[in-house]
C-alpha cells in the first residue's frame, strides 16, 4: 500500500515537472476553463453531477424557453444555483494564468464559466464562450445592465424579474441558457486562439460539453501539445502529453513552484 502511494507520487512529481517544462519551452499558451478551476473558490458545478443535468424541471428553468415563459422562476433557480457569485475570490490557478499572460507566455483564457473570476485575477484576454454574468440585457428594447446593481435591487427586496425602467420588460443576465447558441464571434476567436497556440492547457472541464469540447482537437491537430488537469478522467487523457487528476490549486502552486 505504501509503496503504491510512493509509486504514485513519483508519477505526480514526474508529470508536474513535465508540466513546468512544456510551460517553460512555449511562448503562445491558450488554456481553457471549465467549472473545475471555480469549484474551488466556492462557486458550485451546477452543471455537475448534483447540479442540472439530474433536475429536468430545473434545467428547463435555466433554458432561453424556460426564460421566456417565468422569468422570475429564473432569477430564483439562478440565485438558489450560483448563491455566492458575487463574493468569490480568484485561485491561485486563476493566478497562475495571469501571470503566465504578463509574462507573455499566454495568448487567450477560453473559459466556460459566467463568474468572471479570471478577469478578477488580472487576465486580460478571457474569451467567455458561455457568456458572463456581470451585464444583461432588456429582452425588448437591448438596453445594457450592470447585473450587479440589478442584483442589488433585488437583495432590496425589489419584485422579480427586474424589469427595463423604460419598456417594463425582463432584463436577461448575458448568460449562455441551455437552448441558446454560443456566442459567435466569441467562439470564433477562441477557435483561432487554439489554432494558433502550441499549448492547450485544459483546467478542470470534464470536456463533455459540445461545442468547447472540439477545441482540444483543433489544438491537435495543429500539432498543438496538451495538458489536462482535471478530477475525473476524460475522453482526451490518452492524447495528452500531462494528465493530472488532481486539484487545480495544488496543481498551480506546484507548478509555480517547479516554474
Ligand atoms: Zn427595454
Amino acid at each position: 500500500m505504501q509503496a503504491r502511494c510512493l509509486r504514485s507520487r513519483e508519477v505526480m512529481d514526474e508529470q508536474i515537472a513535465l508540466a513546468a517544462k512544456l510551460i517553460k519551452e512555449s511562448n503562445r499558451i491558450v488554456a481553457m476553463s471549465g467549472a473545475g478551476i471555480s469549484t474551488e473558490a466556492g462557486i458550485p458545478d451546477f452543471r455537475g453531477q448534483s447540479g442540472l443535468w439530474n433536475n429536468p424541471q430545473l434545467l428547463s428553468r435555466m433554458s432561453k424557453r424556460g426564460f421566456q415563459s417565468d422569468p422570475a422562476g429564473f432569477y430564483k433557480a439562478s440565485m438558489e444555483l450560483l448563491p455566492n457569485l458575487t463574493s468569490a475570490e480568484p485561485t491561485s490557478a486563476h493566478r497562475l494564468l495571469a501571470d503566465l499572460e504578463e509574462n507573455g507566455k499566454l495568448i487567450a483564457v477560453i473559459t466556460q464559466n459566467i463568474d468572471g473570476l479570471h478577469q478578477a485575477a488580472g487576465s486580460k484576454t478571457v474569451y467567455e464562450i458561455h457568456g458572463n454574468g456581470r451585464s444583461g440585457h432588456c429582452t425588448r428594447c437591448s438596453a445594457a445592465f450592470e447585473m450587479a446593481k440589478v442584483d442589488a435591487g433585488i437583495e432590496k427586496g425589489e419584485p422579480l424579474p427586474p424589469l427595463c425602467p423604460d419598456c417594463q420588460w425582463p432584463i436577461k443576465p448575458d448568460v449562455v441558457l441551455f437552448d441558446e447558441l454560443l456566442p459567435i464571434g466569441i467562439w470564433q476567436a477562441a477557435e483561432r486562439a487554439v489554432q494558433q497556440c502550441e499549448l492547450l492547457m485544459v483546467f478542470g472541464s470534464s470536456l463533455v460539453v459540445y461545442p468547447a469540447a472540439e477545441l482540444p482537437m483543433i489544438a491537435l491537430k495543429n500539432k498543438a501539445k496538451l495538458i489536462i488537469v482535471n478530477l475525473d478522467p476524460t475522453d482526451y487523457d490518452s492524447r495528452a502529453t500531462v494528465v493530472i487528476h488532481r486539484g487545480l490549486s495544488a496543481f498551480a502552486e506546484a507548478v509555480t513552484t517547479a516554474l
